[in-house]
């Protein structure tokens, strides 16, 4: 049987910013990683991505968007100002620009949603992160800035 894409919207509490996350992906077998860095870890931020789908980020009212970069700065994670809320990171490589949603930020949790993994990126330097981030990040169809 062929797989279809199946499409999953997210965003923050309040309404402000949002996404529309595309996958053939069946969410038990999603990469749901628990990255252990501070940021994530402080909102209890669980991540996910498909290299073969696609990621579109809304701000039905953009000024409540903040893009916040820290450590190395490669990318911004995307944060609602009214409401506080994470819902995912975009980064522009090279050619394209990449992204993760936030899974805590769907508007419902997938029945059968993948086991968590913890996960480390401590030991990646500026150029090691942007590579795999390119591999392993969903391509990004549009931003709102
Ligand atoms: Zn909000």
């Amino acid at each position: 049987m062929p797989m279809s894409d199946s499409t999953y919207d997210g965003g923050c509490h309040c309404g402000a910013v949002g996404f529309r996350y595309t996958t053939v992906i069946s969410p038990e077998d999603w990469s749901v990683r628990a990255c252990q860095c501070r940021f994530c870890r402080m909102h209890d931020a669980l991540s996910t991505s498909d290299p073969g789908g696609n990621l579109q980020i809304f701000a039905p009212e953009p000024t409540a968007l903040r893009r916040y970069r820290f450590a190395l700065k490669t990318a911004d994670f995307l944060i609602c100002t009214r409401c506080g809320i994470y819902i995912g990171a975009v980064i522009d490589a090279t050619a394209a620009r990449f992204g993760i949603i936030n899974t805590h930020a769907l508007n419902e949790t997938p029945p059968g949603i993948a086991a968590v993994g913890a996960i480390s990126y401590d030991n990646e330097d500026a150029s090691g992160r942007i590579n795999r981030r390119e591999e392993c990040w969903t391509p990004v169809s549009a931003v709102p800035w």
